[in-house]
């Protein structure tokens, strides 16, 4: 039924008959946001106390364990409704926005967060969902529900990322390979592997050999840290893969005043900070952005060398 509706109305339609939800996106009107500019480009910090859930999940596996997993049908609140899509994923109103269009994607089924077979998903949902930027955070990366598969969409004009893409500022193609192309980033702070393509299949195929780089490059066994941001422009696919060192800054784990609560993942890694906290969020310097980015970053240099490799299939 929504799907013909759009997803708009859908939107509509569950801010009419929830409460918490709708009262969530009106005090987005009160969120406050400031700007500093760096080299050619900006990054906005966002002061928003409804993210302090999301900031401050824990998600050892010891708390993950005993609490009830909000993704699954059975927890949820009864007024979320649901937008089928494909057979495995529903598309929810997200209750703790960032954006006043921001959803919440989980797979029916509880199952970890894991992004290794479900790229082509993603590919889907942002030919489906053209005005969005598709998001994946890594179980480690900004995922607030690591046991419970999920992405989020939110809308794409609200990313800098996105927009410094589509003016070429502080980024420029490096290489193509089989339809695709690549492109490098300077100066940026962080350093995603970004790369288009119109071939639903070359990219997946794409994304596959970026993994095994990651795997090797980062020496683990499990899930390379990572966190993903997706869109289609009617034509061509847009990835942007962020490796990532770190989960968290050591601001985090600071006591009183050197403490600044900061959990980045995909929507920090586009460049806005989301800041739960006001005094934080009155204090964060710019020289605190640029220490926080090269903790949780793999650095320039390092993507630089992987995607080299990918280019020369040097694997
Ligand atoms: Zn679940």
């Amino acid at each position: 039924m929504y799907r013909q509706l759009g997803i708009d109305t859908f939107i509509q339609q569950q801010l009419g008959n929830w409460d918490m939800a709708r009262e969530h996106y009106n005090d987005l009107r009160q969120v406050r946001q400031k700007t500093f500019a760096f080299s050619g480009y900006t990054i906005e910090a966002q002061y928003n106390p409804r993210r302090i859930i999301s900031s401050s999940a824990r998600v050892d596996e010891k708390s993950i364990r005993e609490r009830p997993c909000f993704l699954c049908r059975q927890n949820r609140p009864a007024e979320q409704l649901e937008l089928p899509f494909e057979e495995d994923y529903l598309i929810l109103v997200n209750p703790y926005p960032v954006f006043d269009k921001h959803f919440t994607i989980p797979s029916v089924e509880h199952q970890p967060q894991e992004i290794r077979g479900r790229f082509g998903v993603m590919l889907n949902l942002a030919a489906y969902l053209q005005d969005y930027a598709l998001i994946y955070n890594g179980p480690r990366c900004g995922a607030s529900a690591p046991d419970h598969f999920h992405f989020q969409a939110v809308g794409k004009k609200e990313l800098p990322l996105l927009r410094d893409f589509n003016a070429m500022r502080n980024t420029r193609p490096v290489a193509s390979t089989r339809g695709i192309k690549i492109f490098g980033w300077n100066n940026y702070l962080r350093y995603p592997v970004t790369f288009m393509g119109a071939e639903r299949n070359e990219l997946e195929r794409f994304f596959d050999l970026l993994y095994l780089v990651l795997l090797r490059e980062m020496n683990t066994a499990e899930e390379p840290m990572m966190n993903i941001l997706t869109c289609y422009t009617g034509e061509d696919w847009v990835v942007h893969v962020f490796p990532r060192k770190k989960h968290r800054p050591s601001q985090y784990f600071e006591s009183a005043e050197k403490q600044i609560l900061l959990s980045p993942a995909s929507i920090d890694m586009s460049g806005i900070l989301i800041m739960p906290r006001e005094n934080d969020f009155d204090n964060i310097t710019a020289n605190d952005i640029k220490d926080i980015y090269n903790q949780v970053v793999l650095d320039c240099r390092m993507v630089n060398r992987m995607i080299s490799q990918l280019v020369n299939q040097d694997l």
